[in-house]
């Protein structure tokens, strides 16, 4: 396996393209915006620096990944010689069917295809194509390069054979992977958002502010990031889809949005990355923070 096309170039995608590039993968980088590509391969770059200033990694080591990866706009040219793809494009369920439908037909035939869905069905997924034996999930955690775990989920019919294969190249890029079975949000999130809803919750029914909710689990609970940072951190938008997952999969009420996430989400402050969400990341807050260190 050389070549490993990566779909989106958001948060996920950009760490998942600088891993595999980083172990010697040549990466085929596919965004539909351009401009996502750019932000992408920049983030890359600024991980790659800090890597470097950490002696992680050597300049050369550097140069290398970042030659490692190729971008594209088009899926067609970007797959065309992917051994596997890896599919980290936003999380909703009708774009995820389309891509895979596309992929399937334009992929090779034994090529693998992946997706890092944080909640929807793989078994769906595989449905719309024509090889559901090839159709895995590769759940990495962000950010990817320096999170170890990666869940491996199986689809109704993903065969032994691709699952091994999944499992062993994880570990060849650093990785410790788990292997666990399809059902909505499979093990990490099924686990971890409704704690993240609960204490969107607590700050809406005004129980505690935003400052003391994370600082009770940080310190209280031993946590290195409060629920509400974390949650900015994987984006809003991301944890109110894979809530909505799992509230129509399980038909349960313990998983509904909480109408402060929902309303937030639709004023677009979606955390990290958009700026703002429980927490100001904006540039001028970010100078401001700057100037408290050398003031
Ligand atoms: P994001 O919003 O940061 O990035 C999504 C990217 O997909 C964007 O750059 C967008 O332009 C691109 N895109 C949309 N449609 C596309 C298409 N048809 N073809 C190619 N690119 C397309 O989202 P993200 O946080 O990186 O999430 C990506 C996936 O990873 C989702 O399935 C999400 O559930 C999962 N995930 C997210 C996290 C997290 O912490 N954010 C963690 C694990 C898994």
């Amino acid at each position: 396996m050389k070549n490993i096309a990566v779909i989106g170039a958001g948060t996920m995608g950009n760490g998942i393209a600088h891993t595999f590039a980083q172990f010697g993968y040549n990466v085929q980088l596919i965004d539909i915006s351009q401009a996502s590509l750019d932000k992408g391969m920049a983030t890359i770059t600024k991980n790659l620096d800090r890597m470097v200033v950490k002696e992680r990694i050597s300049s050369k080591d550097k140069d290398n990944t970042l030659a490692n990866i190729t971008t594209y706009t088009s899926v067609k040219e970007g797959v065309q010689y992917a051994s596997l793809v890896v599919e980290a494009a936003t999380e909703n369920v009708d774009l995820k069917l389309k891509i895979f439908k596309e992929l399937d037909e334009v992929c090779p035939e034994d090529t693998i295809l992946a997706t890092n869905t944080s909640s929807i069905s793989i078994t769906q997924i595989a449905a719309v194509t024509n090889r559901p034996k090839q159709v895995i999930g590769m759940h990495f955690m962000n950010p990817v390069p320096i999170m170890k775990l990666v869940e491996i989920i199986r689809g109704y019919n993903t065969s032994d054979e691709v699952t091994n294969f999944i499992m062993d190249l994880s570990k060849k890029v650093g990785k410790s992977p788990v292997e666990v079975n399809d059902y909505p949000g499979f093990v990490a999130n099924r686990i971890l958002m409704p704690m993240l809803n609960e204490s969107i919750e607590t700050l809406y029914n005004g129980v505690a502010g935003v400052a003391e909710i994370d600082t009770v689990m940080k310190l209280g609970m031993a946590h290195p990031m409060g629920p509400l940072q974390l949650a900015d951190f994987i984006g809003l938008d991301v944890c109110l889809s894979i809530l909505n997952v799992m509230y129509d999969g399980f038909k349960n009420p313990k998983y509904a949005p909480c109408p402060l996430l929902v309303n937030m989400v639709s004023a677009g402050k979606l955390g990290v990355k958009s700026g703002e969400g429980f927490y100001d990341y904006s540039e001028s807050r970010r100078a401001e923070k700057v100037a408290k260190q050398f003031s």
